[in-house]
């Protein structure tokens, strides 16, 4: 891998990692870049940086590209790096703190709409304790300002009825609420 210049500047700021190893609870020590979660990794095509690129540049400290790239957003969470590991380097679990990382620093990478995919997924389930996918569909829409795109798609799902117009009732949605704001503010 080679650094630009800026990249260069910043190798060595060692809180990033050491943040990164302990919310993650996996010791990136141990990795030897054996590709070999990249290898067997199912969307590594469309990463901007291979899995073990970004184990590097977070033992490296560089904060910034690893919070901007589009890799922590692209992660499936599929665990087949996990299982594949002979060094038992808990990727997914370290793709994770990243991305909680990047949403409580606020800051805003590559990838824009799949983080507000996973708010306004996580915003339904809170509401109504299981996904409602016409309340959760037209609140992307407004929230990614993209109205248009997909309309007849969703109107044809709506009248075969596989978009619900009501959302659904389930039992235990209180307490779907209450672990939402018990687990509020935790990482
Ligand atoms: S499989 Fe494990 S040891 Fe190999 S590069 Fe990936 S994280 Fe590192
Ligand atoms: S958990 Fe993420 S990084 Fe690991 S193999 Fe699956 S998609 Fe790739």
């Amino acid at each position: 891998m080679q650094f630009t210049s800026q990249q260069a500047q910043e190798i060595g700021n060692p809180t990033f990692a050491k943040s990164v190893k302990e919310i993650s609870g996996t010791t990136l020590d141990r990795c030897y870049q054996c590709l070999t979660c990249s290898l067997g990794c199912p969307v590594n095509f469309a990463m901007d940086y291979l899995p073990n690129q970004i184990i590097r540049m977070v033992q490296l400290g560089l904060k910034e590209q690893v919070l901007k790239s589009s890799t922590i957003w692209l992660c499936a969470t599929c665990e087949t790096c996990v299982a594949r590991c002979p060094n038992e380097v808990d990727v997914l679990r370290v793709m994770d703190t990243l991305r909680e990382m990047a949403l409580r620093e606020g800051v805003k990478g590559k990838e824009t709409i799949i983080p507000i995919f996973h708010e306004t997924f996580l915003g339904s389930i809170r509401q109504w304790g299981r996904q409602h996918e016409l309340s959760m569909l037209l609140l992307l829409k407004l929230k990614t300002r993209d109205i248009f795109s997909d309309l007849g798609l969703g109107v044809k799902m709506l009248l075969k009825g596989k978009l619900k117009l009501l959302p659904p009732g389930v039992k235990g949605s209180k307490d779907v609420k209450a672990i939402f704001e018990k687990t509020k503010g935790e990482m």
